[in-house]
């Protein structure tokens, strides 16, 4: 986990710490750079919990930029969906950016190179190109039009910008080292034609600067002195410093690397979780079962539980897996602090309490979080039918069962002492009711004589339940770390197939009045939240997380 330094914080706050020291920097300026490629999922929320959590710790800023560089792959749905997320999450950018308002800047510097004869038109192919690279033991090839003059460069590059040529068939190359033991260096391309339609600069340009060449030139416009990055760009950093030590550029940021953040049972490829959405395995990006931050939103997690999570995660410089059940555990943290606790029977069974004065109806106070500071309480009703839920009882039960059985003593919460009397089957001899009768001088679930009863069941009143439609999430995947899929399979040979369980339940009347978003505990059950699609008379509720704290603090030291 995080590997802290001597002064306490990560090893990026201490660089800062060092840089703020030595006057390298006077203001901290970070960014979140996202692709608009797809919506982004709880990988990118470490990301922007650092850049912007760095930002905010040193008094500096922090810019959301959109690295729209590729525009075959990106869309203006996506840009307003990830300007959504990082608010929700919490943070305020200090500038709204986009790399393609830079695209003039970007060519100019271009210009730059190839008047220093640090870049060249080359004819070559994608394969041949890719052919010539070399590998880590032999150096590349040097291409044929490596050696062009400065002038027929100049003209080759200006038509390439006009359209004359055809994609794959001309590319900008940086002239560095066909030779350099980082392959990365062998003379790398800058553009590639693409003649397509850009989100936002529409059909201005069909040349588009590739990643390593943008990348740094956006952040020394914005200013950005910590250009932080997840570890795979490590091998791109010569060429990051490359790009800006040869061309005449407003200021010079650094790029730091961190471990990128995957979690287990689940994968953290926008390509990936787009699959899962065209291909309708799931029902959306806001799918409660997807890691993306629209997903865990519409799951129930809250802002702040995940900004926990990924405080508590760390920075590390090495790559690891983290157990989904940390943040689960931090949601179910909050929840027990913050929700209150509702009535809810996901399978119900009837049961008739006979000695109870048929149509009577009682208010009984129900307190709503004995978590919270302040005890408020609501009524429930209560009355001679209720449901329980059906693995509440058993016929013949084992030794320790405390729950209903004929003949057994239990509390129905809030309310009364019940006895089993009997119990009713239908031809199949599947029980669908029972009978009971009640203390009448147990109200509130004590017995005045203070026998000891173990059980305490949730139910809710026949008459005024309501039906809803409950929604049980489990993982997507069956594989603990899909980074570890068998040779030959494809992740989607992983999928659980019992990721989803909708039943129909009967909860409690003050439901009636929870509009989407809101959050309750079912007594048992775990933690919900009324979703989106919910509306008064058709109740929708999806799982949060269990109550089962199947991962705690303890196993974590
Ligand atoms: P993906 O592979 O899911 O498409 P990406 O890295 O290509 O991810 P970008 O839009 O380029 O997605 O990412 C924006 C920022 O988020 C980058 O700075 C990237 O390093 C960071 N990021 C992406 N995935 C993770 C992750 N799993 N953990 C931490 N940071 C991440
Ligand atoms: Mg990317």
């Amino acid at each position: 986990m995080e590997e802290r330094t001597q002064q306490g914080g990560s090893f990026i706050e201490q660089i800062i710490r060092d840089d703020l020291q030595s006057g390298r920097v006077s203001k901290v300026v970070t960014r979140f750079p996202p692709e608009p490629n797809g919506y982004l999922h709880i990988g990118h929320a470490k990301s922007i919990c650092l850049n912007f959590g760095l930002a905010e710790q040193f008094g500096g800023d922090c810019n959301l930029r959109f690295d729209d560089t590729n525009p075959a792959k990106e869309e203006t749905e996506y840009v307003e969906s990830i300007k959504r997320d990082v608010s929700w999450l919490g943070f305020r950018w200090a500038h709204l950016r986009f790399a393609s308002d830079y695209f003039e800047s970007f060519h100019r510097w271009a210009l730059e190179l190839i008047e220093a004869g640090r870049a060249y038109v080359d004819d070559q192919g994608p394969e041949e190109i890719r052919a010539s690279r070399g590998t880590l033991t032999e150096p590349g090839r040097e291409s044929p039009w490596r050696n062009r003059s400065v002038e027929e460069n100049r003209d080759l590059f200006r038509r390439m910008g006009e359209g004359e040529f055809d994609e794959g068939s001309r590319v900008l190359r940086a002239r560095i080292d066909m030779a350099h033991p980082n392959i990365n260096m062998r003379d790398p391309v800058l553009y590639r034609i693409l003649k397509k339609s850009h989100h936002r600069t529409g059909d201005r340009w069909c040349l588009y600067p590739m990643y390593d060449f943008a990348h740094g030139y956006e952040d020394a416009i914005e200013g950005v002195t910590h250009s932080i990055c997840t570890l795979e760009f490590a091998d791109h950093r010569p060429l990051y410093d490359w790009f800006l030590e040869n061309v005449s550029v407003p200021s010079r940021p650094r790029q730091y690397e961190f471990a990128r953040l995957n979690l287990t049972y689940t994968v953290m490829s926008k390509r990936k979780l787009l699959q899962l959405v065209t291909e309708k395995i799931v029902s959306g990006w806001d799918d409660p079962r997807m890691p993306t931050i629209s997903g865990l939103r519409r799951r129930g997690y809250t802002p702040s539980a995940i900004r926990r999570f990924c405080a508590d995660i760390g920075v590390s410089k090495a790559n690891s897996l983290v157990d989904i059940e940390f943040l689960q555990f931090c949601i179910r943290e909050e929840l027990n602090r913050d929700a209150d606790r509702v009535m809810a029977v996901l399978d119900p069974l009837k049961v008739v309490i006979e000695n109870y004065p048929e149509g009577q109806i009682e208010e009984l106070e129900a307190l709503n979080n004995p978590e919270a500071a302040e005890a408020t309480y609501r009524k429930i009703p209560f009355g001679r039918e209720i449901f329980i839920e059906r693995d509440d009882f058993m016929e013949n039960p084992p030794k320790k069962f405390f729950r209903l059985s004929p003949g057994s003593e239990v509390r129905l919460k809030h309310a009364y002492l019940v006895t089993c009397t009997d119990v009713i089957r239908d031809g199949s001899g599947r029980v669908v009711e029972l009978r009971c009768r009640y203390d009448p001088e147990s109200r509130g679930g004590e017995a005045p004589d203070g026998r000891k009863v173990k059980g305490t069941l949730h139910w809710v009143e026949a008459s005024h339940a309501l039906a809803a439609e409950v929604r049980l999430y489990d993982r997507l995947f069956t594989l603990r770390d899909m980074d570890s899929m068998e040779e030959g399979k494809d992740y989607r040979d992983y999928l659980n197939a019992d990721s989803l369980r909708v039943v129909s339940a009967l909860v409690e009347p003050s439901l009636g009045q929870a509009g989407p978003g809101e959050r309750f505990q079912f007594l048992r059950h775990g933690y919900f939240i009324v979703d989106d699609d919910s509306r008064p008379e058709a109740l929708v509720l999806n799982r949060t997380v269990s109550l089962k704290e199947s991962w705690s603090k303890a196993q974590r030291s």
